[in-house]
């Protein structure tokens, strides 16, 4: 089994159901009393959100790759990143660190392919939903057409994601804000919904949607035991290889 290098506390309330999905997921594959190896590193999220608001990107990136290198010192083999909006900054840490990184968005395509669907619903914060690092990923290794919502339902997803979400808050008004913005994807052609930002199924579930939805935090976490089991390869195919 290797070890996972999990670089958490974005927010620490996505990074706990990680843990327990990575360790229901071998304990289910391996039975008995087996549990995940691995190692967590966890920011202090205020620094970090300070740094992604004041856009110093390569400084967030510069900090992020600083605590990969601590994750494979401390014996990782591969890093899992928990949270989706940071991999804008992937590409710092995969420079920095000597072991690779089990992108978020990868496994959620493969699972997102399993279902056989080709249009999907993007919620996430501003940066996920707004720039291209996410949706490319999505688009070019994998085929997939992707939708946003409109600029005003984007600043509520992500006001939502920050003001509440991160602080532990679920608030009903704001599910139902979710069922809207969701239910009118689902109108626009959307055939599931990738939960991209990994605190948004603390207020949202399946019984919210007309049309399925992937959680980026369950499909990583499971991914992230899966690779370290052997079971599930850790890469995306480059642009324009064949297969998913
Ligand atoms: N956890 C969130 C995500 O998956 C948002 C927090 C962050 O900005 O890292 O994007």
């Amino acid at each position: 089994m290797k070890t996972i290098g999990l670089l958490g506390g974005m927010s620490w309330e996505s990074t706990v159901p990680y843990y327990r999905a990575i360790n229901r997921t071998v304990a289910e594959r391996l039975g008995g009393l087996h549990s995940a190896k691995l190692v967590l590193v966890s920011v202090d999220f205020d620094e970090i959100e300070k740094l992604q608001h004041g856009g110093k990107w390569a400084e967030a990136g510069d900090r992020l790759a600083d605590e990969a290198i601590r994750l494979e010192r401390s014996g990782a083999d591969f890093l899992v990143l928990c949270t989706n909006t940071m991999h804008k900054v992937a590409p710092a840490i995969e420079a920095k660190a000597g072991i690779p990184l089990l992108y978020i968005a990868d496994p959620t395509a493969r699972a997102i392919a399993r279902r056989n669907l080709k249009v999907v619903g993007l919620l996430g914060t501003r940066f996920t939903m707004e720039e291209a690092f996410y949706r490319s990923r999505l688009e070019e290794r994998h085929g997939l057409r992707v939708m946003v919502p409109p600029a005003q339902d984007r600043a509520i997803v992500h006001e939502i994601i920050y003001g509440e979400l991160c602080l532990g808050k679920v608030n009903e008004a704001s599910r139902l804000a979710y069922r809207r913005v969701i239910a009118d994807l689902a109108a626009r052609g959307a055939e599931g919904i990738i939960l991209g930002c990994t605190e948004i199924s603390m207020l949202v579930g399946e019984g919210d949607s007309p049309v399925p939805l992937f959680d980026t935090t369950e499909i990583h976490a499971r991914a992230a035991a899966l690779v370290s089991l052997g079971d599930e390869p850790l890469a995306a195919p480059a642009p324009g290889s064949q297969g998913n």
